[in-house]
């Protein structure tokens, strides 16, 4: 089981490599890493576990992040909706990639976070407001998604850890909160 020891904090190198594709068929050790990932941010979701267990809160993960520089990603984003508590996103993806993005960008009112850094960057961090983007899942079937608003920008920011980015890469150091006319800011 995944815990925050095994997340790898801002400094180490592996942050900043840019990780290896995954080949197919999948080794039995990256399915399982997949649903390690997947289960990691369940339980940190989870208030109960999360407590039992001091998780930090998160919804996307990415394999270099446990210090495997490999091409991971895991995402759970759960239901806004109490009528409905399908989560509105919930997959690994190996091999993720942009096949395509909206010209408008967007960003998260609040700022972005990281499990990887132990500290509040303030700042709008301007990524894609819309993309489509194609991946691999455990089975090893190419699957293609649109997103928008906040399960773009998620990920968005963990296919940047597969490409050694972090997100305050993307902050506008001499003015964190500007923002050029017609970015969306997502609340
Ligand atoms: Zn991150």
């Amino acid at each position: 089981m995944i815990t925050m020891d095994d997340i790898i904090r801002e400094g180490h190198p592996t942050l900043r490599e840019v990780a290896a594709e995954v080949s197919f068929p999948l080794s039995d050790e990256d399915i399982e890493l997949g649903k390690d990932m997947l289960e990691f941010l369940k339980n940190s979701q989870d208030p109960v576990k999360a407590e039992e267990l001091q998780l930090r809160g998160g919804v996307g993960l990415a394999a270099p992040q446990l210090d495997i520089s490999k091409r991971i990603i895991a995402v759970h984003v759960p239901s806004n909706d109490s009528e409905n508590p399908e989560p509105i996103l919930s997959a690994v993806m190996y091999n993720p990639k942009i096949l395509s993005h909206s010209v408008q960008d967007a960003c998260l009112g609040e700022g972005e976070g990281c499990l990887s850094v132990d500290r509040e960057v303030p700042g709008y961090v301007v990524r894609h407001a819309r993309v489509t983007v194609t991946y691999y899942d455990a089975n090893g079937k190419k699957q293609k998604i649109r997103l928008k608003n906040y399960e773009a920008i998620v990920v968005q920011h963990e296919i940047d850890h597969l490409n050694g980015v972090m997100f305050y890469d993307h902050i506008n150091e001499a003015n964190p909160f500007a923002l050029k006319e017609g970015v969306l800011v997502i609340e």
